[in-house]
């Protein structure tokens, strides 16, 4: 039975890599132990370690002046870590606020500087993005935040921000391998795996090496960059399974093409699903044109008494996790890069059928 999980995250994995980890999963390589099972600091391990990382370097292009940290504590981590990192000396920091996600970030931050929120999208309930010369910025910021993809409204930024001299520090969670971007124009991204990377408990920090290394007073140790860092990120017990299985997936990202043939494919997808929102009154998009997200997509139905019968009737079809998040309403279907075509086929097929049946 195929099904089709359309959950926001912990999220679809590609089953090739499902199904290597469950043939690899007792004995590794002739290794006769489990990955789970190895030391962090043994001779297979590392290797796996450093494999993941090369092939990521590789997938992203990250220049040899960033650093990859593979650490705990999820993107909401971050959230501190990076104020604690990034400000520098500095008394504040420039947020744009486009949703929940960024909300979270400007709250946390807050706790330890000034945050000058450079603009904002609550007007309309988060469902777009301003428009960058509309920011007010602030010549002296720390650094410049901003959540590129807004997992919860589906409004996604596609220009990166011109950041000038001030450090660009994005939340790539729910976008971060989805299409090629530019990592020498950012510096720092981070990103929870589950969304699009691997098993939830691992977090993708890719930080400019000249950023590390001055934290505030009262910094924990593990919450330093530098740490990680000069320890290859494995001054305590890394999350050894997350990042196998992390590794996996960049193999499989370079088997199927790379980036730019995810982006490909994931516009495709997008593409049908928007066009299927915009053919017809009976459902609808709430995000503005050219900030619909290609991974998250919310929609809406004209009557929402009719969301349980949607629901319901998709569970049926086998496309599950289509749920919408309580601030928006509705339904959401995710997307990443191992939601295949055909899943968003079905989909589709699917609301062709709901709508004829009670349109
Ligand atoms: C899911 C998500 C988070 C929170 O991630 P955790 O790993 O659960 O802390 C933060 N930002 C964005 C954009 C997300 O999608």
């Amino acid at each position: 039975m195929t099904i089709y999980n359309f959950s926001a995250g912990p999220a679809v994995l590609p089953k090739a890599v499902l199904q290597q980890v469950q043939a690899e999963m007792v004995d590794w390589h002739g290794s006769g132990m489990s990955v789970m099972e190895m030391s962090h600091r043994g001779k297979e391990f590392m290797g796996i370690a450093a494999a993941a990382e090369a092939d990521l370097r590789e997938v992203m292009g990250i220049p040899a002046n960033y650093k990859v940290l593979f650490l705990q504590g999820g993107a909401s981590s971050q959230f501190a870590m990076v104020p604690m990192n990034l400000l520098r000396g500095k008394a504040s920091a420039d947020y744009l606020n486009t949703g929940e996600w960024s909300k979270k970030a400007i709250k946390e931050a807050k706790k330890y500087g000034a945050v000058n929120v450079v603009a904002t999208s609550e007007d309309k309930n988060f469902s777009y993005a301003p428009a960058f010369d509309t920011w007010k910025r602030d010549a002296n910021a720390a650094y410049l935040h901003y959540t590129p993809n807004e997992t919860i409204g589906g409004v996604e930024i596609f220009d990166i921000p011109d950041s000038g001299d001030t450090p660009l520090v994005a939340d790539m969670s729910s976008t971060i391998l989805s299409r090629p971007m530019d990592v020498s124009k950012f510096g720092l991204i981070y990103a929870g795996a589950q969304k699009n990377i691997g098993p939830a408990g691992l977090t993708i920090v890719i930080v400019r090496e000249d950023l590390i290394g001055e934290t505030l007073k009262g910094t924990p140790t593990m919450f330093d960059y530098k740490t990680h860092a000069d320890n290859e990120s494995m001054y305590n017990t890394p999350p050894t399974f997350g990042m196998y299985t992390a590794g996996l997936v960049f193999k499989w990202l370079q088997s199927n093409g790379g980036l730019t043939a995810m982006e490909k494919t994931n516009r495709e997808k997008a593409g049908l699903l928007y066009s299927k929102l915009d053919s017809t009154g009976f459902y609808n998009s709430p995000v503005a044109p050219a900030n619909r997200s290609l991974m998250n997509i919310p929609f809406t139905l004209a009557d929402a008494a009719l969301d349980d019968a949607f629901l319901k009737g998709a569970k049926e079809a086998n496309l599950l996790q289509l749920k919408g998040h309580r601030s928006v309403g509705g339904m959401r279907a995710s997307i990443y890069n191992a939601m295949p075509l055909a899943g968003v086929q079905a989909l589709v097929a699917y609301m062709n059928d709901f709508e004829k049946s009670h349109g």
